[in-house]
């Protein structure tokens, strides 16, 4: 079976959660609502794990299941019982106890390779679009293909932060990029860490690359696990941005 786009996009935002993750400490894992605010999903349900369900879990832990994928779906958890629900256990066989299953699980999606599953399509580089010298401009776009740069747009489920708009693309697919507030390469040298990003629409991307407009700390829509550091949107205002 194939996964559905909301399965895959489940799937992202847990392949970008399994840094941190320890298997055995749900501690560590992510609740129910946390994916709904981070995919921006709306409440369906009462029940934010019956919500969840039917926007992604439920097929993406069928598909784990069918394709003999380690169950990720596990760091998903209620946050009162520090456990997933019945059907996580059930689906594969296990009685809902069996927490060292489980934890086997989690350590086994640490170790697994699920690059193929990081949205490639949307880090393509359109094939007009030319590096500008670095002798010519001031502002340098360095597009690169980073898992920070994959993880960044999942955070925001490319929308851009600034506008809010994720432009929409065949099979359902999103699409996003991220920007480095303060440029990485000479003369800025800003460095490669998420504090620095941003997830952008194509517009406000160019906007912020040519210093075009100011970035206003208050117009920024955030979402969890991505704090922007302050100096760079200072760097920015400072000396990017040209009135
Ligand atoms: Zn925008």
């Amino acid at each position: 079976m194939d996964l559905d786009s909301q399965g895959k996009q489940l799937l992202e935002l847990l392949i970008s959660k399994l840094d941190t993750v320890v298997p055995g400490k749900p501690e560590t894992y992510i609740g129910y609502k946390e994916c709904h605010d981070l995919l921006r999903l709306p409440r369906l349900r009462e029940k934010w794990g019956e919500s969840l369900k039917s926007q992604g879990l439920s097929s993406l832990a069928d598909w784990t299941e069918s394709n003999d994928k380690p169950g990720i779906t596990g760091i998903i958890i209620n946050l009162s019982t520090k456990k997933p629900g019945k059907e996580y256990f059930n689906l594969f066989g296990k009685d809902d106890d069996d927490y060292k299953w489980w934890a086997a699980q989690i350590a086994e999606s640490k170790k697994h390779d699920w690059s193929s599953y990081i949205s490639k399509i949307f880090d393509l580089i359109p094939s007009d679009l030319k590096v500008p010298d670095r002798e010519d401009i001031t502002t340098s776009r360095v597009i690169r293909d980073t898992f920070l740069s994959s993880k960044i747009k999942a955070l925001h489920s490319y929308k851009c932060q600034l506008c809010g708009i994720a432009l929409n693309m065949p099979e359902g697919k999103k699409y996003a990029e991220a920007h480095h507030i303060q440029p990485l390469g000479k003369p800025h040298n800003g460095p490669d860490i998420i504090e620095n990003m941003i997830c952008l629409c194509p517009n406000h991307h160019a906007m912020l690359d040519y210093g075009a407009i100011k970035i206003d700390p208050k117009q920024i829509r955030l979402a969890d696990d991505h704090e922007i550091s302050h100096c760079f949107i200072s760097y920015h205002n400072d000396f990017i941005y040209r009135p």
